[in-house]
């Protein structure tokens, strides 16, 4: 990596270093700089970027996400917004646990550690954050209000407990949710093969808000579509058809419970027994017998089913083991041979039909009226059937299960539970929180709760009778901590309450956080999760909004040579190396102009070095023009300038109107920054035109206006180097709330055309037109001018035309 080589004379070189340094020590020793202003009468603006895993070191992927951030936060300051922008530490969680193995540390010291590390990152590249509101989700003032939040969903039914089957990973040793399960794999592990186990598990019933969620996503037009979607298809699965079955129930779900004894679902060998029963098809009248199998997912819909041996793989399997009739009710669109040697089952009205076909793509046929329709068709015609009978109707079935929050791991929230065997399950009192997590524990891979093997933590009293009791050993997933950790950031400090209401809702608003931004990865977990907590605590009565996030913005990922930056492929590029080599500003600038945001971005080292001479230009112009002594230096812009003069400033408004357009709309930064360094080289163009500014051709007042509006430019995505280049032009305002500059409509437009007028062929004179000119418009000013009517005075015009480059009048 090659730094550029100063070739300028020394007062005129730019090192970001000594720039950088400087600035960050004076912005540190203003601790309120960053800070929201309580009971503004501005606009506020939430803008938040997703809090970091403290893992020990930024990666580039951090540096995007909060240049984004950081960029659009210090726009809106210049605005004039009350602007909130926290940053906190998502610090519990299980890398904490098994690095703190390897490393011989205990997690919080490990953490800690990191997290240090990381704030020092943050602030030399110059993130502006409000570190008063710091939120760290490992310490006690803030988990305790996890406690509180699920003793509050306890009283209300939404957190209970119940054995399941869990997926069981052997490698970390806790449950996963099924959503960390990836293709029957671990999300950490992608090698190993998750296991199941039956365990007492605590659950959160976020299936109450299943519709609300659903609902819900279309009011979020600021959200991506693909998230959107996402969230849909994480939510839902369509179905219909589900006609009541149930009868005999308690002696169907006791033999139901001695099926399921028999293995896990879906790789076990199906079995059933016949009740004995029929149920009556209330299509048809037709009566169906009634089995009880092991492979039935007891909580799909009712748990009861109509079995479709034909057209489903699992009934398909089980019929043909039990002899019962498989009737086939669906034929492919296009008749004929469906291709596969398999299972053929021979029936009288499809007599060569691949059994089961199990695909939504054919006609319904053996189904009386409904007989010939589409299966879409069919779905439609039935359900209303079905309704108009009062017997169903088409409902969507969720596929969003209730949210499994144990684990049987150290580092996290303990569930503020006590198990007595008087009393049972006996919920902390609200006095006794926080339940703290105990140090000094010895941590193994045996499995279970490392919290079990720690006496003065699982031994205590019973609340209720003050006998003997244990306190529960699993902890909360992590994904409890990052659900609300964005309204704590309103009222930090706040001993009595997880946040002030009224505090809360006015950051919240009715729509939500104004900002999010954060990796696509957590569209469906965190933002899932986020919007359910959102919903319990409005029904709770603590906010007003019913959803968390009005605008969400998903960046791109950072890739190197092709590849997802990984230690084992050795494409890291270390942001610390980099801000060593070109400083804070090249650094995230480079991630804001290498592609647009949202794109995947390709690391290429020769484009920070790029970014850093176009800096080391500008500082270069900036030292050798500003003139802050001068008299005429804070005086009126002439409204009269020489041509060279004009080009700048209408790039100078070209520019602003593109930067304050972006930032509005698309956020396409990196024409933004191009913008402004085409800006920078009509600059030097003058300069050079003028043999050295300022001259009569570039007057100083105006140099003074276009030097200051291109700091104000570079504030968001450079902000040392601008901080550093307001002082060289004599400003001692605070730049950070500086108004942030207008275009002059008027000054932005294209430079008039000139045309040369003729009169009968001889060229007479030359006006001057604006680029989109009329025909009409331009005759009119070619006849107006002084020296064409010296020629035509008297004369008869016969005819007038304009070209389009330029006029001709020809007179008798
Ligand atoms: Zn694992
Ligand atoms: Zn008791």
């Amino acid at each position: 990596m090659q730094q550029e080589e100063p070739t300028i004379v020394r007062d005129e070189r730019y090192n970001a270093q000594p720039i950088e340094e400087k600035w960050s020590a004076r912005w540190q020793q203003d601790a309120k700089l960053y800070a929201a202003e309580p009971d503004s009468t501005k606009p506020k603006y939430y803008v938040l970027e997703m809090l970091p895993y403290p893992s020990g070191a930024l990666h580039m992927g951090h540096v995007r996400n909060y240049a984004i951030g950081d960029a659009l936060a210090r726009y809106m300051w210049m605005n004039g917004y009350n602007v909130l922008h926290p940053m906190g530490w998502d610090s519990f969680g299980l890398p904490a646990e098994n690095a703190a193995i390897s490393a011989k540390v205990p997690p919080r010291e490990w953490t800690l550690r990191n997290i240090a590390n990381m704030k020092a990152q943050m602030k030399r590249l110059g993130f502006a954050y409000d570190w008063s509101r710091e939120v760290t989700t490992c310490f006690p003032e803030y988990y305790r209000w996890n406690q509180w939040f699920f003793l509050k969903m306890y009283e209300r039914g939404l957190a209970y407990r119940k054995k399941s089957k869990v997926n069981w990973c052997p490698k970390c040793c806790t449950v996963l949710a099924n959503e960390q399960v990836i293709s029957g794999r671990c999300w950490r592990h992608e090698d190993t093969l998750v296991e199941q186990r039956e365990l007492e598990q605590w659950f959160l019933r976020t299936t109450n808000y299943a519709e609300e969620l659903l609902r819900d996503l279309d009011c979020l037009p600021g959200w991506p579509e693909k998230v959107r979607t996402m969230q849909r298809n994480w939510t839902t699965e369509l179905s219909a058809l589900d006609p009541e079955l149930g009868r005999k129930v308690e002696q169907l779900i006791a033999e139901q419970k001695k099926a399921k004894e028999s293995g896990d679902l879906g790789e076990i060998e199906k079995h059933g027994v016949n009740t004995g029963h029929l149920a009556v098809n209330p299509y048809n009248g037709e009566r169906v017998p009634v089995w009880v199998a092991n492979y039935i997912l007891m909580d799909y819909g009712t748990g009861a089913i109509m079995s479709v041996p034909a057209h489903d793989e699992r009934d398909y399997e089980f019929a043909r083991k039990y002899g019962i009739e498989i009737k086939p009710v669906i034929v492919p669109r296009e008749t004929g041979n469906v291709g596969n040697v398999g299972r053929t089952l021979l029936s009288d009205d499809a007599s060569s039909q691949e059994l089961p076909f199990t695909t939504l793509d054919g006609k319904l046929i053996n189904s009386g009226k409904f007989t010939g329709l589409s299966c879409e068709e069919a779905i439609k015609k039935m359900s209303a059937f079905a309704e108009q009978h009062n017997f169903g109707k088409a409902t969507v079935t969720f596929r969003l299960k209730d949210w499994g929050i144990s684990r049987q791991r150290y580092w996290g929230t303990p569930i503020p539970m006590i198990y007595c065997d008087k009393d049972g399950i006996v919920p902390v009192p609200e006095k006794d929180l926080p339940v703290v997590l105990p140090q000094n524990v010895d941590i193994t891979l045996t499995g279970g709760s490392p919290l079990q093997r720690v006496p003065e933590f699982f031994n205590t009293k019973c609340p209720k009778c003050g006998g003997a009791a244990r306190r529960e050993t699993d902890t909360m997933d992590t994904f409890v901590d990052s659900s609300w950790y964005f309204y704590r950031y309103t009222d930090a400090r706040n001993d009595k309450a997880p946040f002030d209401s009224a505090t809360a809702q006015y950051w919240f608003g009715e729509k939500g956080i104004d900002q999010y931004i954060g990796g696509v990865e957590h569209a469906i977990l965190h933002l899932i999760y986020s919007r359910f907590w959102t919903k319990v605590m409005r029904d709770l009565g603590l906010i007003k909004n019913d959803e968390p996030v009005e605008r969400l913005f998903t960046q791109g990922m950072i890739i190197k040579s092709g590849a997802k930056m990984s230690k084992s492929l050795g494409n890291v590029v270390s942001p610390d190396e980099m801000v060593e080599h070109y400083g804070g500003d090249s650094t995230r600038m480079y991630t804001l102009f290498a592609t647009s945001p949202d794109r995947e971005l390709d690391w290429q080292d020769e484009g920070v070095a790029g970014i850093y001479r176009f800096l080391g230009k500008v500082y270069r112009f900036v030292s050798r023009n500003a003139r802050p002594d001068n008299p005429e230096w804070n005086g009126p812009v002439p409204a009269e300038l020489s041509t060279e003069a004009r080009t700048v400033q209408r790039k100078l408004h070209q520019t602003i109107k593109r930067v304050t357009s972006d930032f509005q709309g698309r956020w396409h930064f990196n024409t933004c920054i191009a913008a402004i360094m085409e800006l920078v080289n009509e600059l030097y163009a003058a300069e050079g035109s003028v043999a050295r500014a300022p001259s009569p051709a570039m007057p100083i007042a105006f140099l003074a206006d276009v030097q200051r509006k291109l700091v104000l430019l570079l504030a968001p995505f450079a902000p040392y180097l601008a901080h550093e280049l307001w002082e060289m032009l004599g400003e001692n305002s605070n730049l950070l709330k500086e108004p942030w500059p207008k275009f002059d409509p008027e000054l932005a437009k294209e430079e008039e055309l000139e045309i040369p007028v003729q009169v009968n062929g001889k060229l007479r004179s030359k006006i001057v037109v604006a680029p989109d000119a009329g025909e009409e418009e331009v005759i009119q000013k070619a006849l107006a001018d002084e020296k064409v009517q010296s020629h035509v005075a008297g004369k008869q015009i016969v005819k007038k035309i304009f070209t389009g480059k330029l006029v001709n009048i020809v007179v008798r």
